[in-house]
C-alpha cells in the first residue's frame, strides 16, 4: 500500500520542485542564475529577485539518488582530493560539466540495461519468484540502465545530430542532475572554511562573480558587536556587487518582504521541529532530513512559510490521533548527531527500525532556523551556524535538545566529509554522558560518498547502543 502523504509534506515537495523549475526556466529565458552556500543571507539575493540554487542541497539529491560515488570519483579525476568534502567534489564535478547518465546505445537509440539492477520479482501471492539459475528473477519494471559519467561541454561541442539529441536525453532526467550552470555564485564561509576554497574553484571553473561574506569562526558564546559591525559592512558591499551584476537598484521593500517570509518560514521549521519532544513522536527525525532542502532552497519564499505551517497543523492533528510515520513502535528514542549519510538512508534506518529506536532528536536540522527582527540580529542568527560557534555553544545546543526531546542514547556519525563537524565529537560525546548519564556510540560513514560507510560496522555500533539504553533503563528501574 501506498505510503500515507500529509498535505504539509506534499506543499514541500512541490516547493522544491517549483525552486528548481523555476531557475531552467530563468536560465532558457537568458535570466541570471546563482549558486549559493546554504547559510548566505539568502534575503539579499531575494531582494533582487534573483534564482538562486543550493550545491548543498543538489549534493544531498545527487548522493540520495546513488551518484554520489560517480561524481565524487570525476572530481577526482579532475585533481581535486579525496578527503575534500563529498559535497564540494560532487559540486565541483558538476560545475566542470560532469554529468551521471545512463548508458545509451547509440546505434538503437535504447538504454542498456545493468543485470544487477532492480528488484526480485514476486507472484501473486508475494513470494519471490526464483530463476532456473536458483537466484531470484528480477522484475524487469524496476531494472536501471547501466550509469557513465558524460561531460555537457564535449556533448555541446558534438555538431547536431543524434549522438548529441541521445546523449543529451541521456542525462539522469531528475532535478539535481537537470540543474543549469551558474551565472553568479553567492558565499558566506558561517559553515566552514571549505565553503571559500569550492566557490572560489567554481567562480575560477565557470568564469562568473563570486559574492564572498566572511563569518569567521566565533570563540565566544556571544557574537560581539564589533563582529557584527563588520558583517554588516560585508552586506553592504554584498548588496553594491549585486547591484552592479543585476543592473537594479536594491529594492528595500523585496527586502523586507524577504526577511519577513525567512523568519516566517524559520519559525514554522522550528515548530515543525519541537513536535519531535510528544512521546512517542508523530514523526522521525529522517521525515527532517527530507524537508531540510526546503529551509535550505525556499526559506525566503512566503510558499515555503505556508508549507511548513500546514506541516505543523498535520502534526497537531497526528499527535491528537496518535499516529506517526515512523513504521514501529517507539521503544528508544535517540538524537543523531551529524549530517545523514544519504547514499545509505535505508541502511541507516533497518537497524533502528529492527529495535524499535526512533530518532527524535537532530542537530542538522534546527541549524537552519534564523530567527531575527533587525539587521544586527539577522548578522547574529547567521553567526551561528553549527561549525562556526565554539565547543560550548555547540555542547549546550545539543544537552538542550537532547532533554527537551528526551533521549536515551546518542548516535554519532563521524562524518569523513565534514572535518569541522566530526573533529570535536569525541569530547562533545564524553560531556554527553558525563552530563546527561546517557550512552553514546559512534559509527564512520559519509555523507555523500558511499566508499565510506560499513554496514557492519554501522549495525554493531547501533546494537551496542541499545545494549547500553537498556542497561541504562534496568539501572534507572533498579
Ligand atoms: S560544513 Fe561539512 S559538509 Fe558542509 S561543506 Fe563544510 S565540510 Fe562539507
Amino acid at each position: 500500500m501506498a505510503k500515507e502523504v500529509s498535505p504539509g509534506v506534499l506543499a514541500l515537495r512541490k516547493v522544491v520542485e517549483d525552486v528548481y523549475a523555476d531557475a531552467r526556466v530563468a536560465k532558457k529565458e537568458g535570466k541570471l542564475v546563482g549558486w549559493s552556500s546554504s547559510k548566505f543571507p539568502c534575503e539579499l539575493a531575494e531582494a533582487f529577485g534573483l534564482n538562486v540554487m543550493y550545491p548543498e542541497n543538489q549534493a544531498a539529491g545527487i548522493a540520495a539518488n546513488r551518484d554520489g560515488e560517480i561524481m565524487c570519483k570525476a572530481a577526482e579525476d579532475l585533481g581535486f582530493d579525496n578527503d575534500i568534502c563529498g559535497y564540494t567534489r560532487i559540486s565541483l564535478a558538476y560545475a566542470a560539466g560532469k554529468r551521471a547518465s545512463r548508458k545509451v546505445d547509440l546505434e538503437t537509440g535504447e538504454y542498456v540495461i545493468n543485470p544487477n539492477s532492480g528488484k526480485p520479482l514476486k507472484d501473486e501471492n508475494g513470494k519471490v519468484v526464483m530463476g532456473e539459475d536458483g537466484k531470484p528473477v528480477k522484475d524487469p519494471k524496476t531494472m536501471q540502465p547501466y550509469t557513465v559519467l558524460d561531460d555537457i561541454h564535449e556533448i555541446e561541442a558534438l555538431p547536431d545530430g543524434r549522438e548529441k539529441d541521445l546523449r543529451r536525453a541521456a542525462i539522469k532526467p531528475y532535478r539535481q542532475m537537470q540543474m543549469p550552470q551558474p551565472d553568479f555564485v553567492l558565499c558566506c564561509n558561517n559553515i566552514c572554511n571549505c565553503m571559500t576554497k569550492w566557490y572560489e574553484n567554481i567562480a575560477r571553473m565557470c568564469n562568473v562573480p563570486l559574492i564572498m561574506i566572511d563569518i569567521p569562526y566565533n570563540n565566544t558564546v556571544e557574537v560581539h558587536d564589533t563582529n557584527v559591525a563588520y558583517v554588516r559592512a560585508q552586506f553592504d558591499h554584498a548588496i553594491k556587487q549585486l547591484e552592479e551584476l543585476t543592473g537594479k537598484k536594491f529594492d528595500e521593500k523585496k527586502f523586507e518582504e524577504a526577511c519577513a517570509n525567512a523568519n516566517r518560514t524559520a519559525s514554522a521549521w522550528l515548530r515543525v521541529c519541537d513536535y519531535l519532544q510528544y512521546k512517542p513522536a508523530p514523526y522521525s527525525g529522517f521525515d527532517l532530513f527530507n524537508h531540510m532542502a526546503d529551509v535550505v532552497t525556499a526559506r525566503g519564499r512566503v510558499q515555503a512559510a505556508e508549507a511548513f505551517e500546514q506541516l505543523e497543523k498535520d502534526l497537531a492533528e497526528a499527535v491528537k490521533t496518535g499516529k506517526s510515520t515512523t513504521p514501529f513502535p517507539e521503544k528508544y528514542r535517540v538524537m543523531f548527531e551529524g549530517i545523514p549519510c544519504w547514499p545509505k538512508l535505508p541502511n541507516l534506518f533497518k537497524p533502528l527500525k529492527e529495535h524499535g529506536v526512533n530518532v527524535t532528536a537532530v542537530v542538522y536540522a534546527p541549524a537552519f532556523g534564523f530567527v531575527y527582527n533587525n539587521m544586527d540580529e539577522m548578522v547574529r542568527a547567521y553567526y551561528k551556524a553549527p561549525n562556526s560557534v565554539c565547543i560550548e555553544q555547540g555542547v549546550s545546543w545539543r544537552e538542550g535538545i537532547c532533554k527537551d526531546n528526551k533521549v536515551d542514547g546518542v548516535l554519532v556519525h563521524y562524518n569523513r566529509s565534514c572535518k569541522p563537524w566530526s573533529g570535536y565529537m569525541a569530547e562533545m560525546q564524553r560531556r554527553f554522558t558525563e552530563d546527561l548519564g546517557i550512552p553514546c556510540a559512534g559509527f564512520d560513514g559519509d555523507q555523500a560518498d558511499p566508499r565510506n560507510f560499513n554496514e557492519a560496522q554501522y549495525e554493531t555500533r547501533v546494537q551496542g547502543l541499545v545494549e547500553a539504553m537498556e542497561a541504562n533503563a534496568e539501572n534507572k528501574e533498579g
